[in-house]
């Protein structure tokens, strides 16, 4: 069993581990794509926006801009002849220029302007105007979905750009810049591009690290209840047992010894015989009032009584069975309270007993009263009980740990019991101790109309 559950428990391990990593992984996979994709789309537009800027530079031939665009061009000259005939000033020869003029297909016109601009560039020195490459630059960028701001910046010289940068050279001069275009908020733009997968991700590593807690919880829960299961059953096993052999060695003393024959002895053994059916019968209603509780089915029925008069005749009929020693302090302002009087003697009862089954030569009760509360506390100088048991000794079927002798008998489910009873009331229950020491239980129970 213990080797399935380590088998289960490291798959589930390797399981949640794997995807952890895959997030991980998937996070950082995602971030370097739409990191990739975002420079290219702003490089991209970086180019287009040098390449208007350029056109915007230039004083381009306005016959580009007709309907049907054409280009004018000089093919050569033929001197002395007529009808288109030029002076220059050098010469004052007449002679004859030939032009071509050419129509540009639609398509091209683009290519054609570019190609114009950059041979007028090239003739120019001009550096670069940030200021209005910016302004072409964010126009582009927002015709391309982005809407981020950049810092442009030129350097001279034809450098090779790296593929993680946002650049483009400018070529049209004679001496060629590069231009660079950084991020104002690179930051911002770095969570507002990956908190949506980043989020995603957590969420889901936070899931399966979750789970993998809860499994590892109620496997460790099941393993509790299964020791607890098997420990219940060895203690009812044992509980059971004791009386009825008895049980039956009384009877077969009254059967067969002859002691029915007498009536003193006859007394006697039918006496000791109500006491352990009694301790049976207690143990019995005490494990249905559980699973009634449970239920719903426990309700207590009020009535007054005399709280400390209750708790009083509780101490004396115990005092008879035991050597410790009981004292009762009362500190209620009024004797009578509303309450069931058979569930404030379960709780009285089972708290007495442990204190006394658990080592305590002296046991104090004490009655009083806060705000709109009743209290009962129950101390005793018995053996404590360890701070890491405190947190479950409510539970069903939890007896604190002794190794596997249980020097002292029980099921477990007194203080179950009270808490339950407790609860029903409407109260609750606290405990202190220090082992080897004491012991306190406190009720606090709010006064009943
Ligand atoms: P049981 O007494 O049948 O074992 P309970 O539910 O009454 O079960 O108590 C649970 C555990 O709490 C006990 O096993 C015991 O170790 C511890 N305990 C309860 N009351 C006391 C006490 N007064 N002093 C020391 N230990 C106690």
């Amino acid at each position: 069993m213990r080797n399935r559950l380590k088998f289960i428990f490291i798959t589930a391990t390797f399981a949640a581990v794997s995807i952890i990593f895959s997030q991980f992984y998937w996070v950082y996979n995602n971030y370097a794509v739409t990191r990739s994709g975002y420079i290219r789309t702003a490089g991209y537009a970086l180019q287009k926006s040098i390449e208007n800027y350029q056109l915007t530079q230039n004083k381009l031939p306005t016959s580009l801009n007709y309907k049907a665009p054409t280009l004018t061009v000089f093919m050569r000259t033929i001197p002395d002849q007529d009808p288109i005939a030029l002076d220059t000033p050098d010469t004052k020869r007449r002679f004859h220029a030939e032009f071509m003029t050419v129509a540009i297909d639609s398509g091209n016109l683009d290519l054609v302007r570019g190609l114009i601009a950059r041979l007028q560039s090239q003739q120019k020195h001009n550096s670069v105007n940030i200021d209005s490459l910016s302004g072409i630059f964010h126009k582009t960028l927002s015709e391309n979905g982005i809407t981020d701001t950049f810092r442009l910046t030129v350097t001279p010289g034809k450098a090779v750009i790296p593929a993680d940068e946002i650049a483009a050279v400018v070529s049209f001069y004679k001496t060629p810049v590069v231009v660079h275009a950084a991020l104002s908020h690179p930051t911002a733009v770095l969570i507002r591009d990956n908190i949506i997968p980043a989020a995603i991700s957590c969420l889901l590593i936070l899931l399966s690290a979750g789970s993998l807690f809860y499994m590892w919880k109620t496997i460790q829960n099941q393993m509790k209840l299964n020791n607890m299961k098997n420990d219940f059953i060895n203690n009812v096993t044992h509980e059971l047992l004791t009386p009825v052999s008895i049980l039956k060695t009384s009877n077969e003393a009254m059967i067969s010894f002859g002691a029915a024959d007498n009536p003193e002895s006859l007394r006697r053994y039918l006496q000791t015989n109500v006491a352990v059916l009694d301790t049976m019968s207690a143990n019995i209603e005490r494990i249905l009032d559980i699973s009634r509780s449970e239920s719903g089915m426990l309700l207590p029925v009020y009535r007054e009584i005399n709280l400390p008069g209750l708790i009083h005749s509780l101490t004396e009929r115990l005092a008879v069975t035991t050597a410790a020693h009981i004292q009762l302090t009362n500190n209620l302002p009024v004797s009578f309270v509303v309450t069931d009087a058979f569930m404030v003697e379960r709780i009285v009862e089972n708290l007495l007993d442990n204190s006394i089954k658990y080592g305590g030569s002296s046991v104090e009760i004490s009655v009083s009263s806060e705000q709109q509360n009743w209290l009962l506390a129950v101390a005793d100088n018995g053996k404590g009980i360890p701070a890491h048991s405190l947190p479950f000794i409510f539970d069903k079927f939890y007896r604190v740990e002794t190794g596997d002798l249980h020097e002292v008998k029980g099921y477990g489910l007194g203080l179950a019991y009270v808490k339950q009873l407790v609860t029903v009331l409407g109260g609750t229950i606290t405990v202190k101790s220090h082992p080897g020491e004491f012991t306190v239980f406190t009720i606090t129970i709010p006064y009943h109309e």
